[in-house]
C-alpha cells in the first residue's frame, strides 16, 4: 500500500483583518508599497471559497492587531497528529504569533510539545512531509540545529535541505508535495546535495523553472487532486494535468507583497510527520483473511470517522451494523466507563449484578422467557444450533444424532467450522472440511420449497433463517414469506430460528426484521449492535421449553454475560426502548430509497432496501466493479463495502441526520454519475447522536 499523503483536508487560516507590510523581514517586502487591505480580504475570501470547493475544511484563527503576519498560518508551528509544536520565529516581530496559536490548539485538544529556545524553526512553512520523510529547510530562517531537536519529537526521517537563495527562505516556496509520487521542486534554490536528495526522494518530480519558482508556484495548496496555485505557466499546467492534477489559480497578489502565497496562508491540520503507515504494519503482521479498503481509522464520533491523514468520512457501513448507534454513543460510553470502574469480568462461575437486569430487559424486548448470552455472532448461532438439536432430542423425540436443521441458500451466519459447513460460498468453505453434518439447504424466500423440505424429513428440528439476507447483498424475501415460514414451522413442530444479528435492533426500521410481518420466531439470535460497538455481545432469546434444555456444563463461554458487556447491553436496550433509532431508520431509509429511485443512476441496477440498509447492485453495463466504486466513495468521504463483486452495501448508523443522509446521497450519485472527477459539497458538520 502506498504511504499516501501525510496531510488531510483541514486547514487553519487567519483572516487578514490586520494585514499590512509594516516591517521588512524578507526581500519581497517593501515598506513603500502599501497593502490594499480591502483587496486582501477579497482575495483571502476567494481563496477560502476555492479551497472549500475543492473539499477542504477551513478552521479559523482569530486575527490580532499588531500581528500582520499572523495571516501566514503555515509558520505558526508543526502539527503531528494530535501534537502541536509551536514555531520558534527568527524575527522578534513574529514571535508572539505561535503563542497565540497555542491557545487555539489547546482548546482543540492538541498536546503542546516544544523545541528548545535557542533554535529557530518556522513551522510547517519550513518542514513539509513527503511520505514518511520530513523535508526541512534551513539557513536564512530555520536553523539546522532545530532539526536535531525535532528528530527527538517526531518519528521518521528528516531531510534537511539548505536554502541558498535568500528570496526562497522557506521550504514551502521551493518544494510542494502533490501526491504520493509527485512534487514540485525548484532545484535552483537548493544546495546541490539538497537538490539531489530531494529529487531522489520524489519518484516523479516536476522541476520548476526560475520564473515559475519566482512566481511562487511551489507555494500551492493541494486538496485531493486540486492544486490551488498563485500562478501556473502553460507548461506547468500540462505537467500537472498529465498526472491527473487540476491547477486552479487564485489571485493572492496582496499577500505576495509580504512574500506569502496560498500555502503560507494555510496551516494543514491532522498532519502526520514521518510515521510508518499503520496499514502497512497490519498487512505485515496479520493473516490476510481480509482485504480492507485503504483507510486507517484513528478516531470516530457518531456517524463520522477520521483517518490517520486527517480525512473525515461518513461511516456508511457501521461495522456491518454493529454500530447502529454510531461511534462512541455518549450514553453507551458512559455505561462502559462506569462499569470499567466497578467490575469487568467474573466468569459465570459467579454471578454479577449486570447479567440479571440485562437478561431480563433483553428477554422483555424479545417477548421471551430467557436469554443465553455469548460474545460473537457466530457463537450465538452455534448456541441456537445446539439448542435446536438438544430440543429435538429431549422435547421433540428425534432419534439420537439424526436431527436436521434447514438453512437457506446464500446464507451467512458466521465463520466457525460448523457454520461454514452449511454455507454455499466456496470462499468460506474451501479447504476447511471435513464439515459438520446435519444441515440441509432450501432456496431463500421460497415458501413452497420450505414446505416440501419439511414434509420430506420428520427429523427437522429447526429452520435457521436471516429475515433479510445481509452478506448476500441485503436480499429481502417476498412479502408473506416469514409469515408462511412461521406457520409451516409451527405445523411441523420445528423451531423457527431468526438470525437477526445484522437485521435486528433497529436496522430495518423496526426492532426486529421479523416485526415487518408480525412474526415471532422461537429463537432470536442477536449480536453486533447489542454490544453498542464497544464490546462483543451476542445472545439467543427463547422460551423455557427451548432454552430450558441447557443444564450446567452443557454450554458456556468464559466471557459470555460478563458485567462490562451486560452494562453496555443494558444501555443499548434503553436506547432501543425510546423507539427513536427504529423510527429514524424507517424515515431516512424511505427518504434515501425514494431519492435513489427517482435519480435512477445509470450505473445502478437493482436497489434493495429495508430501513437504513441498502444493497445496490451495479448495472451489468456498469464500467466498474463494486470494489472500485467503494474506493471512489472512500475518496469522496464515504465508507461503504462491496459484496459479491457487483453489490454495494450501505448501512449507516441509525443516528444519521437528514442533512447527513442527503450528503451521503449526493456523494453516491456523484460517484455513480461521474467516476473520474468529483466535486462535492463539504460534508455537514454536526456529528449526531440520539438521546445524548
Ligand atoms: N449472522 C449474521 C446474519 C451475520 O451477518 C453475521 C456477521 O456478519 C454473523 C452471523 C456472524 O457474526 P460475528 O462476525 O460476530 O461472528
Amino acid at each position: 500500500m502506498s504511504p499516501g499523503l501525510p496531510w488531510g483536508r483541514r486547514y487553519l487560516m487567519c483572516p487578514p483583518t490586520h494585514f499590512e507590510v509594516s516591517y521588512a523581514i524578507n526581500p519581497w517586502m517593501d515598506l513603500s508599497v502599501p497593502v490594499d487591505r480591502e483587496r486582501a480580504q477579497c482575495q483571502w475570501d476567494a481563496l477560502v471559497a476555492t479551497l472549500r470547493e475543492a473539499g477542504a475544511e477551513i478552521e479559523l484563527l482569530a486575527p490580532l492587531p499588531a500581528l500582520p503576519d499572523l495571516v501566514f498560518t503555515a509558520n505558526l508551528g508543526l502539527v503531528d497528529g494530535a501534537t502541536f509544536i509551536p514555531a520558534r520565529m527568527r524575527h522578534p516581530e513574529r514571535r508572539p504569533e505561535p503563542a497565540h496559536a497555542e491557545g487555539w490548539f489547546r482548546t482543540h485538544g492538541f498536546e503542546i510539545r516544544r523545541l528548545g529556545e535557542d533554535v529557530v524553526q518556522e513551522g510547517a512553512g519550513d518542514a513539509l512531509p513527503f511520505g514518511t520523510t520530513l523535508v526541512a529547510g534551513y539557513r536564512t530562517r530555520s536553523s539546522a540545529s532545530a532539526y536535531v531537536e525535532l528528530a527527538r519529537l517526531v518519528e521518521g526521517r528528516i531531510l534537511p535541505v539548505e536554502l541558498l537563495d535568500e528570496r526562497f527562505y522557506h521550504v514551502d516556496i521551493v518544494f510542494c508535495p502533490l501526491d504520493e509520487r509527485t512534487a514540485l521542486v525548484a532545484p535552483g534554490a537548493l544546495d546541490a546535495d539538497g537538490a539531489r536528495l530531494l529529487t531522489a526522494l520524489v519518484p516523479d518530480p516536476i522541476m520548476l523553472t526560475d520564473d515559475e519558482a519566482g512566481a511562487f508556484c511551489a507555494n500551492s495548496v493541494v486538496v485531493g487532486r486540486t492544486v490551488v496555485m498563485p500562478a501556473c505557466s502553460p507548461r506547468l499546467r500540462r505537467e500537472l494535468r498529465a498526472r491527473g492534477l487540476e491547477p486552479v489559480v487564485v489571485d493572492v497578489s496582496e499577500f505576495l507583497k509580504a512574500g506569502g502565497g496560498p500555502r503560507c496562508l494555510t496551516l494543514a491540520l491532522d498532519t502526520r510527520l514521518g510515521h510508518e503507515d499503520a496499514a502497512a504494519v497490519a498487512e505485515r503482521h496479520t493473516a490476510h483473511n481480509y482485504h480492507p479498503l485503504p483507510v486507517t481509522i484513528t478516531h470516530a464520533e457518531g456517524v463520522w470517522v477520521h483517518d490517520d491523514r486527517g480525512r473525515r468520512y461518513l461511516d456508511a457501513l457501521s461495522a456491518y451494523s454493529a454500530l447502529n448507534f454510531g461511534h462512541r454513543h455518549p450514553r453507551l460510553v458512559a455505561a462502559a466507563r462506569a462499569q470499567l470502574d466497578r467490575v469487568t469480568l467474573t466468569s459465570r462461575a459467579f454471578s454479577n449484578d449486570q447479567l440479571g437486569p440485562f437478561a431480563r430487559d433483553l428477554a422483555a424486548l424479545c417477548g421471551k422467557d430467557r436469554v443465553l448470552p455469548m460474545n460473537t455472532g457466530a457463537e450465538a448461532v452455534e448456541t441456537a444450533i445446539k439448542a435446536a438439536r438438544k430440543w429435538g432430542y429431549d422435547v421433540k423425540g428425534v432419534r439420537p444424532d439424526r436431527a436436521t436443521i434447514l438453512v437457506c441458500e446464500n446464507n451467512f451466519h458466521g465463520r466457525t467450522t460448523t457454520i461454514v459447513s452449511f454455507s454455499d460460498d466456496p470462499l468460506a468453505r474451501a479447504g476447511f472440511g471435513p464439515f459438520t453434518p446435519g444441515f440441509a439447504s432450501v432456496p431463500f424466500g421460497d415458501a413452497e420449497a420450505l414446505a416440501a423440505a419439511l414434509g420430506e424429513d420428520g427429523e427437522v428440528v429447526g429452520f435457521l433463517v436471516e429475515p433479510v439476507q445481509g452478506e448476500a447483498g441485503v436480499v429481502v424475501p417476498p412479502d408473506g414469506y416469514l409469515r408462511e415460514a412461521r406457520r409451516l414451522c409451527s405445523e411441523h413442530g420445528v423451531l423457527l430460528i431468526a438470525d437477526e444479528i445484522q437485521s435486528g435492533l433497529g436496522r430495518t426500521g423496526r426492532t426486529f426484521a421479523c416485526d415487518h410481518e408480525g412474526v415471532v420466531p422461537d429463537l432470536y439470535v442477536l449480536g453486533k449492535a447489542l454490544g453498542g460497538g464497544i464490546v462483543a455481545l451476542s445472545a439467543v432469546a427463547g422460551d423455557d421449553d427451548v432454552l430450558g434444555v441447557f443444564g450446567p456444563g452443557s454450554h458456556g463461554s468464559t466471557f459470555g454475560g460478563n458485567p462490562l458487556a451486560c452494562a453496555v447491553g443494558r444501555a443499548v436496550l434503553e436506547l432501543l426502548a425510546t423507539g427513536e433509532p427504529q423510527a429514524n431508520a424507517a424515515r431516512l431509509g424511505a427518504r434515501l430509497d425514494a431519492a435513489l429511485d427517482a435519480a435512477a443512476p445509470a450505473e445502478l441496477g437493482e436497489i434493495r432496501s429495508r430501513g437504513l440498509w441498502f444493497g445496490l447492485d451495479l448495472h451489468p453495463r456498469a464500467r466498474r466493479g463494486a470494489r472500485a466504486v467503494c474506493e471512489e466513495l472512500l475518496a469522496a468521504g464515504v465508507l461503504a463495502k462491496d459484496t459479491h463483486e457487483r453489490t454495494i452495501r450501505l448501512a449507516p448508523p441509525l443516528t444519521l441526520t437528514t442533512d447527513e443522509a442527503d450528503w451521503l446521497l449526493e456523494c453516491l450519485l456523484a460517484v455513480l454519475a461521474a467516476p473520474e472527477r468529483l466535486r462535492l459539497a463539504a460534508p455537514p458538520r454536526r456529528p449526531a447522536s440520539f438521546a445524548a
